[in-house]
């Protein structure tokens, strides 16, 4: 895609993983702008991938922990009703998580096995992401086979939370608001759960908000994390 910011990590097994920018516009249904408008956005993005997989699985997004296991032969357009993960044991299924803050995960095996999470402190508090590893590894994935890479989101210098979500998210006390590095505590948990390759993009939504949109900065457009294994 022209506006987006690639994942190279997988691309020599052929799966294809991005995070589209701003100037693709933003793939939210649920703000002022037209639907129309941000619909044919999904449209197109959806005939992109068509050339590379008949399947394209997204999800009504909760903050939860579930992960929609798309198994079968299926063709065409799965909307779940919500998971805020998605996994595809082999190749020929299109995923997208939609994000502005919070992190897209991307996970491969070199199969062409892939799962795609949206993780932001409610999902990391829920390890998505363990449960992710997990659902590889239930299909006879091992962790220590497996890539990840945490895409563009809020940054440890501009993600401030309660410390509430502070001693949920790293289990220290804090009695005033502090900072949160997300994609390092994700990191954390995919070494401890095994995970030996990981990558983190340096872009962050909020330094970096003239490239994409970000929640805390006020947006109400959404980017799009997106992974195909053709
Ligand atoms: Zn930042």
């Amino acid at each position: 895609m022209v506006h987006s910011e690639p994942v190279e990590d997988f691309r020599e097994f052929g799966i294809t993983a991005f995070t589209t920018t701003r100037a693709a516009g933003s793939f939210n249904t649920l703000t002022t702008e037209p639907v129309g408008i941000v619909m044919e956005r999904w449209h197109s993005l959806r005939s992109e991938l068509l050339t590379l997989a008949p399947r394209f699985a997204t999800a009504r997004q909760v903050h939860g922990d579930a992960i929609a296991l798309h198994t079968g032969e299926w063709s065409g357009w799965l909307r779940a009703t919500a998971a805020d993960g998605h996994f595809a044991p082999s190749r020929g299924t299109a995923m997208a998580v939609t994000v502005a803050d919070c992190v897209p995960v991307f996970l491969a095996h070199a199969s062409g096995a892939t799962a795609l999470l949206h993780a932001g402190w409610r999902g990391a508090v829920a390890e998505l992401l363990v449960r992710g590893i997990e659902v590889f590894r239930s299909y006879g994935f091992a962790a220590e086979d497996l890539w990840t890479h945490l895409g563009p989101a809020i940054c440890g210098k501009c993600y401030e939370v309660s410390p509430d979500v502070f001693g949920l998210l790293t289990g220290k006390n804090t009695a005033v608001p502090a900072r949160v590095d997300l994609r390092g505590v994700l990191a954390s948990q995919a070494s401890r759960s095994g995970v030996r390759r990981i990558s983190s993009s340096p872009l962050c939504t909020r330094c970096n908000n003239d490239r994409f949109f970000s929640h805390r900065a006020g947006d109400e457009g959404r980017q799009l994390g997106v992974m195909v294994a053709a």
